[in-house]
């Protein structure tokens, strides 16, 4: 899959003609100026297009329908740069269903102590201009992310760039198209949910396709195709011991798979090893691979994984560290460092891989075919979080687990997948506890680049809830947290 087309970001200052011509002109230019510093900033990943002020009801309703009509606008930062009497917002605000960043900044940084007269005073007005817009905001109920500070502070614009990131995942999920083949494995409950709220609420489409209809894909790849994808494997890892055979049915795999998602345009997928057709492997190194690529993976029918996999991918495009679908497998009690080892069956996402990984084949003991190739290798250590989206029957809760990957404490020569070791915060024991109470699932991504208040962010402009296990997490208050979340969201 090729890398994500960037939406943009759309720039508005607010004002009001009660000010005469001259000032609305200088208005004009400072948000001219603010759009291109967004725009250039290298912490904000989407470009920023300035959208001109706006100066009446008219205007804004106008421009907040635009923005709802345009394909490529992913959000709206706002900003009241002089008083801007916030009726007008009303019914523009009302309608927009485009994300909302409430920049509340000031074109001049420092107050010019002895110059200072009514004439500055009239023209940076957002201390006071951007509370009555934030009023009515509130009033309204309007989901939103308020970033306060000047905007060439790089601090303001790293929470703008999070922001920017969580809006570029939500206009991805907009148009996301899952494809499952087959169903969920069979008698599991975390994997199951309700896919017509989750296109309500997160806009994603989950189809399924009969496992048969990718068989019948990858059958018809051509020989001297596989050829040359062999051919790629043992350039890119180092083949140990696979089988020539073995690793051309890999290949043919990774082909028709590969092509079947480009041919439906879909940017996330999920397969089971309970129904297979006459594929000859469940797919190992293709779901890598196609992970690597940037597509969303769940295994066993999980379509949730799968496309916050995808959208996680997104969010963090052009940031080193990778992510991965990713599985709590088993842990390491040990008293003085309780760890957790990640893995899955095969599919672990090598953007994660700290060396070069080795293309691998054993035995797989369930689903009754021949052996699959797969790659392993250690993931990288560095901080990361687990994320996970489940449904609560009423809602869908986002879980998040601040965690730091670890090397593993020795090295692992007889497990035959890849793997990630880590430490979760506040500690295992707590935040399993918190997890588990949380009702939190088995599959989650794993994500370097990412962190909590893009997750946030994500939440915040996609209307569910967040639930956060991180360092200051006690399971006792977090527990009261999941109950007073139930009263909010049962209200709603
Ligand atoms: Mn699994």
């Amino acid at each position: 899959m090729t890398r994500p087309t960037p939406p943009e970001l759309w720039f508005v200052a607010g004002t009001q003609h009660l000010y005469g011509r001259e000032p609305l002109r200088t208005v004009d230019t400072h948000a001219r100026e603010i759009a291109a510093a967004l725009d250039g900033a290298a912490a904000i990943p989407l470009p920023v297009r300035h959208r001109g002020v706006v100066t009446t009801a008219d205007e804004i309703t106008t421009l907040c329908r635009a923005a709802d009509g345009d394909e490529r606008c992913a959000g709206l930062v706002v900003w009241a740069h002089t008083f801007s009497p916030a009726k007008m917002w009303i019914a523009g605000l009302a309608s927009l269903r485009r994300p909302l960043l409430h920049l509340h900044t000031q074109f001049n940084r420092e107050l010019p102590w002895s110059e200072i007269d009514m004439d500055f005073m009239n023209l940076n007005q957002s201390a006071h201009g951007d509370r009555e817009l934030a009023h009515v905001m509130t009033r309204l109920g309007i989901p939103r992310k308020t970033v306060v500070g000047h905007w060439s502070d790089p601090a303001v614009l790293a929470r703008v760039g999070r922001w920017a990131r969580a809006a570029w995942g939500r206009h991805e999920a907009q148009s996301l198209s899952v494809v499952r083949f087959g169903d969920n494995m069979r008698s599991v409950a975390v994997t199951e949910g309700d896919k017509v709220e989750a296109q309500l609420r997160l806009g994603f489409s989950v189809d399924g396709y009969g496992v048969g209809d990718l068989a019948r894909a990858v059958h018809e790849i051509a020989d001297a195709d596989v050829d040359g994808l062999v051919a790629a494997y043992h350039e890119q890892y180092e083949v140990v011991d696979v089988p020539d055979g073995a690793l051309r049915d890999a290949a043919r795999i990774e082909l028709g798979l590969r092509g079947f998602l480009a041919a439906g345009g879909f940017g996330a997928f999920t397969d089971t090893f309970e129904d297979l057709a006459d594929l000859p492997q469940l797919p190992g190194i293709a779901v890598q691979r196609l992970m690597a690529d940037g597509y969303g993976f769940g295994a066993e029918g999980d379509w949730k994984t799968a496309a916050l996999t995808r959208i996680v991918k997104v969010m963090c495009d052009g940031l080193p560290g990778g992510s991965s679908f990713m599985e709590d497998y088993t842990y390491d009690f040990s008293a003085n460092d309780p760890k957790v080892l990640g893995a899955h069956m095969l599919e672990v996402c090598p953007s994660i891989a700290a060396d070069t990984p080795r293309c691998e084949i054993h035995p797989l003991s369930i689903g009754g075919k021949a052996d699959p190739v797969r790659l392993v290798f250690d993931a990288h250590s560095g901080a990361a979080v687990v994320a996970a989206l489940l449904d609560l029957g009423d809602r869908f809760r986002l879980l998040v687990n601040e965690v730091e990957v670890v090397d593993a404490p020795e090295p692992l020569p007889k497990l035959p997948v890849a793997r990630a070791v880590w430490r979760p915060k506040p500690d295992l024991p707590r935040a399993a506890e918190a997890w588990l109470t949380a009702g939190g699932p088995h599959h989650t991504v794993l994500a370097y680049p990412l962190d909590v208040e893009t997750l946030a962010d994500f939440a915040e402009m996609t209307s569910i809830e967040l639930v956060v296990i991180d360092a200051d997490t006690e399971p006792y208050r977090f527990a009261k947290e999941l109950r007073w979340n139930q009263a909010y969201y049962s209200r709603r």
